[in-house]
């Protein structure tokens, strides 16, 4: 059944259409438009106002307004009620425009007599050139079908703006903010490097050039093959990506297959045809329809299913105007720096061949499934970056500092020159870094330090052999669980750590169970009765959760069993505050275990139980830990936030206490002082382990075992080599008890003096 209005649509499309047609100039083809609307949408005025260059959106056209108010009549975005719609890029549909905060009182309009005022952006290319308006004088709020029709026939006039007569091309790419001048952005750091490059724009501007339809049966057609192509490429990429990262991001691409045969996308765009748009122009309707709701949506789990449909939607408008792809499909400089606004990790991986040498995104968060696989992947990335697409131009030079959360756009040669040198340095340095790989880790006094790797996906466990690295240190298994979209159960589960442990060979891996709760929140998991919370860190998180729903650590432990039938298994567990956790983690470890024999199948080899030490209080029970356990390893991360009291995620305090600090120092070598007496190994996995002055300083308090991300092993191998401990642990304890901020400054002295490579 053809739904209400779709009639009505079709009149006013083929109208439009015969304005389109006709001979005139684009202003005098622009005034007829409003005219139309108006006599069709049953509204006293209708007026188009366009973007200028500096960000003014003027009065181009009125039907009802006064008509020496246009080209006169100017508001700044953000200004009054046009203003607000083409800053938010989003519809105001109000009965009393007067009593809006917004409302900004134009005299010379003549307009103070309309009520009703509903208003929606003109788009291009996603982006705002316009707004187009219909006020009444009665109060009342304006139907859905209404809104509808007007997003269309804006549609219709991007079209006519897009022809460059009314507003030069040159002042449209201006107002696009695509200038000449040198730009400097700031952004979150999502996985970190340096990048000089140049820009590709991920989604190359689509820009639908038509969009009315002659012919509604030859639209039909289009939009059909266009949306068996898109299911055809959705089953090639799931087949591709699976071999990258395993099953998981098959569950991301599912989700992806599942709208591609979702009835009421196509529907709606079947509708949009049918009232006479084009198959692009129908595709686009409904990708806008689409973002303004994500615009008003705030829970994340549906914000990011709205956001893969609108990938969806960009490819389908590829297949559907006969472009193949996002630009991985096309020909990458070999220097690329991808914008986007935000991608999903099969989208990177896409990249895979051309692989570029930095991304930037204008959304995006560190927990999002691309910014785990970016870090996975060695690519800088960062996000946040507001406003970037609509600065950079493809082949714009560009300079991502994904150490210092910073982008140069079109930067002076000076600049690039400086960023050249520091890229040319890291190079050298990885390049001697790889000529170490076959070197034990063993200190010039003969000590052996081992060497591991911090992983999370598929893709850096094989790190561990490449890197020829002692083994895996810190498996963050709750890495895996985010980047699927439903909870994996028990054979699937077996199925990732089976996959882990076959990766890593003979080299040991200790799993640390999910770490989940706080801000890493699994979207598909039920938090039932769970307060949102001040302060999720050091909320229920971990450990905490893990007792209070134990289905879950079982499944998680019993899984991990199973994976390693045969073979050696390494576990620990996160934020353990006290020993009674511990202990009780332990025991439902046991029962697994027991499990595991009374069904009769294999157990492992050699089982090694260990904690993570991040929350001090555990410390101060280190007596009754050490005998529950085989292992310590200490996370640095949470416990310099817990100990100083100091958000890790806040920038403003990052740099406030210093690791390398007698408070900090003194708690770590009481801890390896009780781990050394009753011959424990003590590890450290974050971040502390893998700058080579801290990890200099963790050997000389008695650390044997440090684990890090890959980029740092060559590094700190390097420092471990020329480093002899008992000169360093007789300065440490000279200066352990001083009263200073820091001891940074002194132990890199040290180093100097001694030869350490620091
Ligand atoms: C840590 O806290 O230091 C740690 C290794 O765990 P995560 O960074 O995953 O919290
Ligand atoms: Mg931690």
């Amino acid at each position: 059944m053809e739904r209400v209005g779709a009639a009505s649509d079709r009149v006013l499309l083929r109208r439009l259409r015969e304005v389109m047609a006709g001979t005139g100039s684009a202003q005098a083809r622009l005034s007829l438009v409003v005219k139309v609307v108006a006599a069709n949408m049953v509204a006293e005025v209708c007026s188009v106002y366009l973007l200028r260059a500096g960000e003014v959106l003027e009065l181009f056209a009125t039907e009802g307004l006064k008509p020496e108010a246009v080209h006169v009549t100017r508001l700044r975005t953000g200004e009054g009620l046009v203003g607000d719609i083409a800053a938010h890029a989003r519809p105001l549909n109000l009965p009393d425009a007067q009593a809006h905060p917004q409302y900004a009182y134009r005299p010379e309009t003549g307009e103070e007599i309309y009520h009703s005022f509903l208003g929606v952006p003109i788009m291009r290319a996603s982006r705002v050139i316009g707004v187009l308006v219909v006020q009444n004088r009665t109060r009342r709020r304006y139907a859905d079908e209404e809104v509808e029709a007007l997003e269309t026939v804006a549609m219709v006039i991007s079209e006519v703006v897009g022809s460059g007569q009314l507003i030069s091309r040159e002042e449209i790419a201006e107002v696009d903010g695509i200038a000449t001048l040198p730009h400097r952005l700031t952004g979150r750091v999502l996985a970190e490097g340096i990048a000089v490059g140049t820009a590709v724009l991920h989604e190359p501007h689509i820009v639908v050039e038509k969009t009315i339809a002659e012919d509604i049966g030859l639209e039909k057609r289009r939009l059909q093959k266009g949306v068996g192509q898109l299911r055809a490429s959705v089953d090639e990429m799931m087949q591709a990506t699976e071999q990258h990262i395993g099953s998981d991001s098959r569950e991301v691409l599912e989700t992806y297959r599942m709208f591609a045969n979702d009835a009421g996308w196509l529907r709606k765009m079947h509708e949009a045809v049918e009232s006479g748009l084009t198959a692009e122009a129908a595709v686009q309707k409904v990708q806008i329809d689409n973002r303004m709701r994500m615009q008003s949506v705030s829970d994340p789990y549906l914000k990011e299913r709205l956001s893969d449909l609108d990938d969806l939607a960009n490819r389908l408008l590829l297949h559907v105007i006969g472009r193949t792809g996002t630009a991985a499909a096309g020909k990458m400089p070999e220097d690329a720096i991808l914008f986007a606004r935000n991608m999903g990790p099969a989208e990177l991986l896409d990249y895979e061949a051309s692989r570029p040498k930095a991304v930037v995104l204008e959304e995006g968060s560190p927990t999002s499934h691309v910014a785990i696989v970016a870090r996975s992947l060695g690519i800088p990335m960062l996000g946040r970056c507001e406003g970037a697409i609509r600065r950079v131009d493809f082949g714009d030079p560009v300079i991502v500092d994904a150490d210092h959360g910073q982008i140069y756009i079109r930067p002076a040669e000076d600049i690039v020159a400086a960023f050249r040198k520091s890229l040319d340095d890291r190079r050298e340095r990885e390049a001697k870094y790889l000529g170490l790989r076959d070197l034990p880790a063993v200190t010039r006094c003969g000590e052996t330090i081992r060497l591991k790797l911090n992983a999370g996906l598929l893709v850096d466990v094989g790190q561990v052999n490449a890197m020829a690295a002692d083994g895996i240190g810190l498996y963050r298994t709750e890495l895996l669980f985010m980047v699927r979209h439903t909870f994996p159960n028990l054979e699937a589960q077996v199925e990732i750590y089976s996959k882990v442990l076959d990766e890593a060979g003979e080299r040991p891996v200790c799993f640390r169970t999910l770490d989940i709760g706080g801000d890493k929140v699994l979207p598909y998991m039920p938090r039932d009765g769970a307060e949102k919370e001040e302060n999720p860190a050091m909320g229920w998180r971990a450990i905490r959760l893990a007792l209070d729903r134990p289905a879950i650590l079982k499944t998680q432990l019993r899984a991990l069993l199973r994976a390693a039938a045969g073979r050696r298994l390494d576990v620990m567990f996160p934020m353990v505050a006290e020993a009674a956790e511990l202990i009780r983690a332990k025991e439902i470890f046991e029962r697994e275990r027991r499990r595991l024999g009374r069904q009769g199948l294999k157990e492992p080899a050699e089982i090694r139980i260990g904690t993570m030490l991040e929350v001090p209080s555990l410390a101060f029970q280190l007596d009754a830990v050490l005998p529950q356990v085989d292992f310590i390893s200490v996370g640095s991360n949470d416990l310099t936030q817990f100990l100083f009291a100091a958000d890790r995620g806040s920038s403003r305090i990052a740099d406030r206490y210093d690791p390398l600090s007698p408070p900090m120092l003194g708690f770590l070598r009481h801890v390896a002082r009780a781990c050394t007496a009753v011959g424990k190994p003590l590890a450290v996995c974050g971040e502390m382990a893998a700058r080579p002055v801290e990890a200099m300083a963790l050997i000389g308090l008695g650390v044997r075992e440090l684990s890090m991300p890959a980029s740092a092993l060559g590094p700190v191998k390097e420092m471990v080599r020329s480093l002899a401990i008992p000169p360093l642990a007789d300065y440490l304890e000279q200066i352990i008890s001083l009263p200073d901020h820091s001891l940074r400054s002194r132990l890199m002295s040290f180093a100097q003096d001694h030869g350490v490579a620091i």
